[in-house]
């Protein structure tokens, strides 16, 4: 009872990142390690600061990135950022995919910086995901902030909780897309956009 008693009070006196560490410690002994062998005395600590920097995304919204890169203009053809690497952690397994995504939009009076596009994926990538819901949360965070007259996102990605176990489907990448306004309307501008995203630098190449 006293043990108990001085336990909880040791743990309330934790932080979340103490707390983290001492479960993975506890998740290495359940694996059967020897926690206490040299290459693993700081691997609690070293995990659990990977996760909570992996996972940053979870607290931050579209707002806290773009801020006021928003701009004025009256360009009304599409605008695309090709290529924009992105990490994330499936939440089925906590095992990472990664991959590329492409983002396009039209805009309708107002632009936002091209670094930033690649702010918002990030956001969305750093937590734990589905590679789907990512996709919409990037065209729903463009749509949020611009008013676009449309907006498109497909993400090409490979998942190491397909490749590693499991099926280990090793070449195999899971493409999703999100379309609205004008790219889900109008066939043009959808293949233009589609084109685009899987046209040059993709492993497929689509003639244009
Ligand atoms: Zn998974």
């Amino acid at each position: 009872m006293m043990a108990t008693l001085a336990l909880e009070r040791r743990r309330s006196a934790e932080s979340p990142d103490e707390e983290l560490a001492r479960l993975v410690r506890r998740q290495l002994e359940l694996l059967g390690e020897d926690v206490d062998r040299e290459g693993l005395l700081k691997t609690p600590e070293r995990v659990a600061k990977s996760l909570a920097w992996l996972t940053q995304g979870a607290t931050m919204n579209v707002h806290d990135v773009i801020g006021d890169a928003v701009f004025a203009e009256s360009h009304e053809n599409m605008v695309m950022v090709r290529d924009i690497e992105l990490y994330s952690l499936c939440e089925h397994h906590m095992l990472p995919f990664f991959g590329k995504a492409h983002v396009a939009y039209i805009p309708n009076g107002r632009i936002v910086g091209l670094s930033k596009v690649a702010r918002v994926v990030e956001v969305f990538a750093r937590r734990l995901q589905v590679q789907e819901r990512l996709t919409e949360q990037v065209a729903e965070a463009i749509e949020e902030v611009l008013q676009p007259q449309g907006v498109g996102v497909v993400i090409e990605a490979v998942h190491l909780c397909m490749m590693m176990r499991g099926v280990e489907k090793q070449n195999s990448r899971t493409i999703t897309s999100a379309l609205r306004g004008k790219f889900r309307d109008c066939p043009m501008t959808r293949n233009e956009f589609l084109s685009l995203a899987h046209g040059v630098g993709s492993s497929r190449s689509v003639a244009v």
